[in-house]
């Protein structure tokens, strides 16, 4: 299993979206607010709460639990994946 996440400057880690095909950084460092809870791994990541992306435009908004490396895409998502749970893509070197 591979390296998912990447470190995004020095206090967010983020992973690919295959439903947006860009990056999703997630703050997970306490040097501002919001900070989401995360189980340190970079392989089967878990984020808490949710990461919700454009959240005030419902044509861009992507919305998502990410659990142990998997991104389950709520169905207020704007994309063809909404509804569905997909494996977090490996991280590009
Ligand atoms: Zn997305």
């Amino acid at each position: 299993m591979g390296i998912k996440l990447t470190w995004y400057d020095s206090d967010k880690v983020s992973f690919h979206c295959p439903g947006c095909g860009y990056q999703h950084p997630v703050r997970v460092k306490a040097t501002a607010e919001p900070v989401w809870k995360w189980n340190q791994s970079m392989e089967e990541p878990t984020f808490w709460p949710s990461i919700m992306v454009n959240r005030d435009d419902p044509a861009s908004r992507c919305h998502s639990f990410v659990v142990n490396g998997k991104i389950q895409f709520l169905k207020d998502s704007y994309h063809n994946l909404k509804g569905q749970t997909v494996e977090i893509p490996d991280a590009e070197d």
